[in-house]
């Protein structure tokens, strides 16, 4: 029998259409929210504590910053008034070792790491800012997305050092937001927020919305213009909206919302 075009979408609305429904049913943020949404940055960059951190305080929203101990180091004083205000601070690794295949990278290469060398550097980068911020880091961001060493058949992924080591682990450039019933804690998902304006984040939220999910945004500098920066213009407007009309989100650093996952599902 020839299927009817129309009874296949019929069934496909209405199989997508219990699929929320019974993630609705099983997983509930707290207070009855209906999403979370973490805003994250990486490399602990000068401008995220000099132009970031004072917008998210003015609207008293807390964010996570994955960063590297040398960074940190040279500007302590505004990263110790960051971990006052309240923000989480993250493992982003010691040297931010990436693929080869950047060429800025070539002689720090992941293709050139062993899973032990790599863990060491993690766990170091830990023993830096405990040292000089008193933190102790629980969640990581892997440097480019990026989770394997070596090449080809020697290539191991380091994800179980990450699921060992951290609570959770985020990845990079992605294209769909967390699902809170069912990710990976050690590979969530971050999309990106830098270069974006408002509008377009906005639809990042309203399809987070719909599937009652995990937005996990990612960014590296804050500021006006240029290159791998998140807008300040764009981010007062979603804070602003967090206060007026997104009464449903959550919005909470990645450490706090991992550990609420973990309970849930315990
Ligand atoms: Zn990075």
């Amino acid at each position: 029998m020839k299927k009817n075009p129309f009874f296949t979408l019929i069934v496909l609305v209405c199989l997508l259409g219990f699929k929320t429904k019974a993630q609705q049913d099983t997983f509930k943020w707290p207070e009855g929210k209906t999403m979370a949404i973490s805003l994250t940055w990486d490399d602990g960059r000068e401008s995220q504590v000099k132009t970031g951190t004072p917008i998210l305080d003015k609207y008293g929203y807390k964010a996570t910053f994955y960063v590297l101990p040398d960074p940190v180091e040279k500007h302590l004083i505004d990263w110790k008034k960051t971990v006052s205000s309240g923000h989480e601070i993250a493992n982003h690794s010691l040297t931010h070792p990436c693929s080869g295949n950047f060429p800025w990278t070539r002689s720090n290469a992941l293709e050139d790491y062993t899973l032990a060398s790599l863990e060491n550097q993690l766990l170091e980068a830990n023993t830096r800012i405990e040292k000089s911020l008193g933190v102790k880091m629980t969640e990581f961001a892997y440097p480019c997305g990026q989770s394997f060493v070596g090449r080809g058949t020697n290539t191991q992924s380091y994800v179980p050092l990450i699921a060992k080591n951290f609570k959770s682990g985020r990845t990079w450039l992605d294209e769909a937001p967390n699902d809170p019933s069912y990710c990976d804690l050690s590979q969530i998902t971050g999309m990106e927020m830098d270069g974006k304006n408002f509008e377009s984040i906005f639809s990042l939220i309203e399809n987070a919305r719909k599937s009652h999910s995990w937005l996990v945004l990612a960014g590296h500098d804050i500021g006006e213009g240029g290159p791998q920066t998140t807008q300040t213009a764009m981010l007062e407007q979603l804070l602003r909206y967090f206060k007026e009309s997104g009464t449903d989100i959550w919005v909470a650093p990645v450490g706090e919302v991992s550990t609420y996952i973990e309970k849930s599902r315990n």
